[in-house]
């Protein structure tokens, strides 16, 4: 940390998240490789997050950074004091109606040169479905990139969610389309994802209203992407290539910074290095445990920040683990039953009280990264998928919502490290596929699959030569180091 004068030299990076667990988790990453290559660094929370941040990490955990620092701007939302999963629909209608004057008044308090003692604001970095940034940034006259926390496959699902409409596929015509059979439908109108199924691609297009505000937020805001001054995602070139070939032609210049977990590795402040997003409180107990077991004996069940599932959902998965007689590690959400409290039958706890491990979060990369875990049943969220990519571990997909249908479709028919779980869970088929996963053939092969890729992200983020860390050079030497 230089001194004051040295640090209002800096270029200034305001980087904001869409307020969720998935998207904070990237673009913290992204702001520190940022600090480390000479950025003061203003990283924007809602006032929500922001408290629950202090709460789960420590009080002092966001001080002390003179050239890294947080601010703070309301979601728009009804106050909540509950550590809860917000909703969704409600949290982007909200963020794109209200926060745009909120983030306006920020960014001009920063850039008040008497009383702000940060340098003047020369770049913003915000997620992409805040793209509400854009007009603030354009009133500054300075660079934006937008961050897309999506796989590039997801986002290329949403960049022709006005294709899939204009060519009749959606919205539904009536409700029964929804299990007649219809989603079944195979595409060939998006150049890149052949023959995907109507219902691989992002699943707000799963509707019978042609004014469903999800399918008018995804129109608006991939609209808003070509004007940014260039896109970034959390994805490799090998992982990716042929979806970022196919995303490059529709959008200014598109950066593969992926996976953001290695790359951050190249950061070597100490104090940063420990500066964490976790919304919810880690249990350590969950390592600890984990030390006690054999190399690939224990497959992790996570949902992430968001899935919720019914009471007989949450049964059905229970069954299904204990039948399969393999070890878990399940870290269940106080809030993933909505509206009831996650109970778990007696006898499934009696059953399983010697070989489960159940908590209520973790720290998830260092549990994938751990010798250990052999397989993950997860919701195949963005962040879950890459991460699990990233450590080698292969999985079982129970895709809940938004692109986790299609993060789902490629790791299983793309990258060969996933199989699906039907979404009507039962706890035969999850008892076979978590065998199958963790002692069957198929599952070997998915494990050297993803042992692969593994390797390939490593390359990836290599310093100096791997293909996302010459990226980001890239994109802050043309890009957020340009002036407009
Ligand atoms: N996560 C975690 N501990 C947990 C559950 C999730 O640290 O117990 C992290 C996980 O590592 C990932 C993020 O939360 O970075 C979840 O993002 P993802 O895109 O997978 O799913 P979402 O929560 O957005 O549905």
């Amino acid at each position: 940390m230089g001194s004051i004068s040295a640090d209002l030299n800096k270029p200034h990076a305001v980087c904001i998240p869409y307020p969720a667990q998935g998207h904070i988790n990237p673009m913290l990453k992204l702001a520190k490789i940022l600090h480390h290559k000479g950025f003061h660094i203003t990283f924007v929370n809602t006032e929500f997050n922001h408290k629950r941040l202090l709460k789960s990490r420590g009080h002092h955990a966001l001080d002390g950074f003179s050239s890294f620092r947080f601010e703070t701007i309301p979601d728009g939302l009804p106050p909540c004091d509950a550590d809860a999963t917000q909703d969704i629909p409600s949290l982007c209608e909200s963020t794109t109606t209200t926060c745009l004057g909120p983030f306006r008044d920020l960014l001009a308090k920063l850039n008040d040169t008497y009383t702000s003692n940060v340098p003047p604001v020369s770049c913003v970095v915000s997620d992409g479905v805040m793209s509400f940034t854009l007009a603030a940034a354009q009133e500054l006259g300075v660079p934006e990139v937008l961050f897309w926390t999506t796989s590039a496959c997801g986002f290329l699902g949403y960049m022709h969610y006005s294709t899939v409409i204009e060519k009749g596929y959606a919205p539904l015509k009536d409700a029964s389309y929804l299990t007649n059979g219809y989603l079944e439908t195979r595409l060939d109108c998006i150049p890149g994802m052949k023959d995907i199924r109507l219902r691989d691609l992002p699943s707000f297009l799963r509707t019978t209203n042609p004014d469903e505000f999800m399918i008018k937020f995804v129109l608006q805001e991939t609209e808003r992407a070509r004007k940014a001054s260039a896109i970034i995602l959390n994805t490799f070139e090998t992982l990716e290539s042929e979806v970022l070939e196919s995303l490059r032609p529709l959008l200014p210049p598109v950066y593969s910074i992926g996976p953001l977990q290695l790359l951050v590795k190249h950061v070597d402040d100490e104090n940063l290095k420990g500066l964490g997003s976790s919304l919810w409180k880690e249990e350590p107990e969950c390592i600890q445990w984990l030390d006690s077991k054999e190399p690939n004996s224990v497959v992790y069940v996570n949902f992430g920040s968001i899935t919720v599932m019914t009471p007989n959902q949450l049964i059905e998965f229970a069954w299904g683990l204990a039948n399969s007689q393999q070890e878990f590690l399940w870290i269940i959400r106080p809030d993933i039953v909505s509206g009831y409290e996650s109970i778990l039958p007696p006898d499934f706890m009696e059953e399983t009280k010697n070989r489960g491990m159940l908590a209520s979060w973790c720290s998830q990369e260092e549990v994938l990264n751990h010798p250990a875990i052999g397989g993950f049943l997860t919701h195949s969220g963005w962040n879950s998928t890459l991460e699990s990519i990233s450590s080698g571990v292969p999985m079982i997909c129970w895709p809940f919502f938004a692109e986790q249908q299609t993060n789902c479709w490629f790791s299983v028919t793309k990258w060969d490290v996933g199989m699906e779980i039907d979404n009507n869970v039962k706890r035969d088929e999850v008892e076979s596929l978590v065998r199958e996963l963790m002692v069957g053939e198929k599952g070997k092969e998915m494990k050297k699959k993803a042992m692969e890729w593994k390797k390939l992200a490593e390359i990836s983020a290599q310093k100096s030569t791997g293909s996302s860390y010459m990226n980001i050079e890239k994109m802050v030497n043309d890009i957020l180091l340009s002036s407009k």
